[in-house]
């Protein structure tokens, strides 16, 4: 079972980096700030990881959904 993508708001600084790489994973909400597109397909785990390692504030999070602990990917 792949990781389970979210962002974090509070965090998110609208670099808009996220959206341009997997615009059918994320979208902007109406403040522009990113969040996940309800129904999106779930990344590979690889690209899940490199896609929060991307994020310049460390707002994509992701979570095993097996075990429910958040991946560290620093
Ligand atoms: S890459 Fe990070 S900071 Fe940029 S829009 Fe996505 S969640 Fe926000």
């Amino acid at each position: 079972m792949s990781y389970r993508v979210g962002v974090d708001a509070e965090l998110c600084i609208s670099s808009g980096r996220c959206v341009a790489e997997r615009p059918d994973v994320f979208r902007f909400d109406d403040d522009e700030l990113a969040e996940v597109v309800p129904g999106a397909p779930e990344p590979a785990d690889d690209a899940a990881v490199a896609l929060a390692r991307g994020c310049p504030s460390g707002a994509i999070s992701l979570v095993d959904p097996a075990t429910g602990a958040e991946i560290d990917v620093d």
